[in-house]
């Protein structure tokens, strides 16, 4: 007997930023493409969802401005290990993620890709050189054939789990927890990301304030005990910027993958989070989930086209330069976060001086450079 299944050059799996932008650009570069994501969208995500500009192009278009938040980040207070206070302006993008997901998964859908929420990828294994995945959605379970699979399933991601269950350990490797408070803001200022560098806030990087619409977040991260650092933080908010009113909603995220970076083998290629690249010394991860969407749809257009090297061959090639950057700064944040010293080392009015510098001169390039040769800030 011979079962029909709906077959499709690549299946992208997961509707965040990575699968969202990975899904647009292989559909303009003409392939057959299906988006799925398991939840119902627009679906939550626990994420600050804050953004340099250049952002916008590097998911390939224009941001309409009600995708946005109606209160506009464009300064920064850095607050360090003794108390210091910086000041600088900084234009960012804010948005939630529930909206701006939503928003991308319609782009990719505009290009071309067909998108289906509420469809989960159950299972999936090798088959003609392809991949026979198993998919689940209200109406049950069905099969398709995909020639190529672009996993970016996030932090969670259960294909890599499947492949490489080494990667996962058994206790949580990180946990961030956002805490959303309503009421009298004090002294804090609607247009501020309060940068917090304590370590009794958070092991792992800085703890954050900033409102977006009606809602203050309050949050940190931290490799243990995450409960424990946020409690303390959000003591420590209440005392200094003299805020009164009451949490509306809690959110946390947590994950046991260590932080190898994995970017796939053969036709299966891992993008965004599920790749492992999350930067915690530059405290974000949308546009290195963009960009290597972009890298991800490229290799997969170009080993199309051309005969001889794998799609994950020319992926890891248009990705050395992203890897590089996160292997290093990996190494940098864990000896910053390694002590108070360290941190305040880091945090010296000199070293930030030079950051702010270099951080001011690569936005500028940024600007003309094209989008995939375009260099994460902070360098
Ligand atoms: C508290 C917190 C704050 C952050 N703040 C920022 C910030 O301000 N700026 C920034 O740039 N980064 C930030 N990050 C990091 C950022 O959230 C991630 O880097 C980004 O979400 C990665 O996008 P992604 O598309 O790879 O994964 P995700 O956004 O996690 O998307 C994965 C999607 O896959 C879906 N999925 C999973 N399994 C399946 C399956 N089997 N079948 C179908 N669908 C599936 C999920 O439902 C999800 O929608 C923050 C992270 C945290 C935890």
């Amino acid at each position: 007997m011979v079962i029909l299944m709906d077959r499709y050059d690549v299946l992208v799996v997961g509707g965040g930023i990575a699968g969202s932008v990975g899904a647009r650009f292989c559909a303009e570069y003409g392939l057959d493409t299906l988006l799925i994501e398991k939840d119902e969208v627009p679906r939550h995500k626990c994420c600050s969802g804050i953004q340099f500009p250049y952002f916008e192009r590097l998911v390939g278009s224009k941001i309409p401005r009600n995708k946005l938040c109606k209160n506009e980040l464009y300064k920064v207070q850095m607050v360090t290990p003794d108390d210091e206070i910086m000041d600088a302006k900084m234009d960012m993008l804010n948005f939630w993620r529930s909206t701006f997901d939503h928003w991308l998964n319609e782009e990719a859908e505009r290009y071309g890709a067909e998108f289906r929420d509420s469809t989960e990828l159950v299972d999936f294994r090798k088959q003609n050189g392809g991949w026979t995945c198993k998919l689940k959605d209200q109406d049950g379970d069905r099969k398709i054939y995909s020639k190529y699979l672009m996993a970016a399933d996030g932090g969670y991601s259960q294909i890599r789990k499947k492949l490489r269950p080494g990667d996962f350990g058994q206790e949580s490797t990180g946990a961030a927890i956002n805490l959303y408070f309503r009421g009298d803001q004090g002294e804090l200022d609607d247009n501020t990301l309060y940068m917090i560098h304590k370590k009794e806030f958070s092991t792992l990087m800085f703890s954050w304030i900033y409102r977006k619409d009606e809602d203050w977040i309050i949050g940190t991260g931290a490799d243990h005990d995450p409960m424990g650092h946020l409690e303390r933080f959000y003591k420590y908010v209440l005392d200094n910027y003299g805020i009164d009113g009451k949490i509306v909603k809690k959110k946390g995220f947590s994950s046991t993958q260590n932080d190898n970076l994995w970017l796939g083998r053969d036709n299966l290629l891992f993008i965004g989070d599920s790749a492992g690249l999350v930067d915690l010394y530059r405290g974000v991860g949308m546009d290195a989930g963009a960009l290597s969407a972009r890298f991800g749809a490229r290799a997969i257009h170009e080993a199309e086209e051309k005969n001889g090297k794998a799609a994950v061959d020319r992926y890891r090639s248009h990705m050395s330069r992203i890897v590089k950057q996160k292997i290093k700064h990996d190494k940098i944040q864990r000896k910053r976060y390694a002590s108070d010293e360290t941190l305040k080392k880091s945090l010296s009015k000199g070293t930030l001086m030079k950051d702010g510098i270099k951080l001011i001169l690569f936005q500028k390039i940024n600007k003309i450079l094209p989008p995939e040769k375009m260099v994460l800030l902070p360098p």
